[in-house]
């Protein structure tokens, strides 16, 4: 049986302890210590070490397996260890109505021990009841508040499982989200000559120039139904009186459609390029490739399976798309079909985050009848 009571001792211990990105090393020992007594022999990876992340309080990706009882379809159940920022000496606070938050000066961490402990929930009571079971596999990725930078290491090799439940996103429980994008984030260098402004600025090549001229041709904000481009940060020049040699921009392309990012991105090059050039200046493009796009097929077994689970559980699955990556994005470009499933967080990435232990229990619900149907 579901127990309540254990959920909420679960959820609690785990955002109790500090666990930002890289800085693991107490949960992923917890967890450890649980997957054992569950009867998984878990194994921890050198995720920490292969990103260039390791120290004391790092751990690696942690994996489970837990051998079948009966014939079936080996699934992969995943939720991330870490939170974002502020997330050091976080204190939840159980409701009267049930619903946990921050104390208001970090966030919660329901993103991602809800999913965390909705999945330990399950494999408790699979275990307790003597539920019937096919192959059962666990991840839960060190980083993934950094795009996903530790499932993006790990060895999918070893994985019986052609089928995954990340269960990491905001919404209610029985939604889930199918399509997911590429995003690729750019490093834009614009090299102009600097000059004195008033003395001599004919031998000046203004480097903001060219910037803003490039940036006033490239559309920004959500391009189409698939795409969106944006500009976040901008430095560069040095003082009022001297023409700006240098101008850095940071931005991203968001594409549901993988070769849409890379042909947004192919436009952005040309217009900076040609930009720069027309005043003789120069611009360095860098992108790189921080996630994947996937769409999973709604027919596939892996979202059937999903919602006929949620209904079993009494809920109305609802399936979207997602413009966030998450683990999912490694998964799938890593062969696994699979699908980000909401568990139990609200307001995530802010001090007012908050979870409630009756959704918690409903997602442990669900995993049970994902389980049953596995
Ligand atoms: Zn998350």
């Amino acid at each position: 049986m579901i127990d309540k009571n254990r959920i909420t001792g679960t959820f609690l211990t785990l955002t109790g302890f500090d666990s930002e990105s890289f800085g693991e090393r107490e949960i992923a020992d917890e967890l450890k210590r649980r997957l054992r007594t569950l009867g998984l022999e878990p194994e921890e990876d050198r995720a920490d070490e292969l990103c260039g992340r390791k120290s004391e309080n790092s751990a690696g990706n942690l994996y489970g397996f837990l051998p079948g009882t009966r014939a079936g379809t080996p699934i992969l159940l995943s939720s991330h260890m870490d939170t974002v920022k502020p997330g050091i000496g976080k204190k939840p606070v159980v409701h009267p109505d049930g619903k946990i938050t921050s104390d208001g000066t970090t966030v919660l961490g329901a993103d991602d021990a809800g999913g965390l402990t909705a999945i330990l929930e399950a494999l408790a009571v699979i275990r307790e009841d003597g539920i019937p079971h096919a192959d059962i596999e666990v991840l839960f990725p060190c980083a993934e508040e950094i795009y996903g930078r530790g499932s993006a290491v790990f060895d999918y090799g070893r994985l019986r499982a052609k089928e995954s439940y990340c269960f990491d996103l905001t919404g209610e429980i029985g939604e889930a989200v199918t399509r997911a994008p590429t995003i690729l984030s750019l490093r834009i260098r614009v090299k102009g000559r600097g000059a004195h402004a008033g003395f001599n600025p004919e031998n000046g090549i203004n480097a903001l120039t060219a910037a803003a001229r490039a940036l006033a041709r490239i559309p920004t904000g959500r391009i189409g139904e698939l795409t969106t481009v944006n500009f976040g940060r901008i430095e560069g020049g040095s003082v009022t009186n001297a023409v700006p040699a240098e101008v850095l921009i940071g931005g991203e392309i968001r594409s549901l459609v993988h070769e849409e990012a890379l042909r947004m991105n192919g436009e952005i090059v040309r217009i900076f390029t040609e930009e720069a050039e027309r005043i003789g200046a120069s611009a360095e493009v860098e992108s790189e490739e921080m996630v994947r796009a996937y769409e999973t097929d709604r027919d596939s077994p892996v979202v059937r399976r999903f919602e006929e689970a949620a209904r079993a559980a009494g809920l109305e699955p609802k399936l979207g798309v997602t413009f966030g990556g998450a683990d999912q994005n490694h998964f799938s470009k890593n062969g696994l079909s699979g699908i980000v499933a909401a568990s139990a967080m609200h307001d995530v990435h802010t001090v007012h985050e908050y979870t409630c232990i009756r959704e918690i229990e409903k997602l442990a619900e669900m995993i049970l009848e994902l389980l049953k149907r596995a």
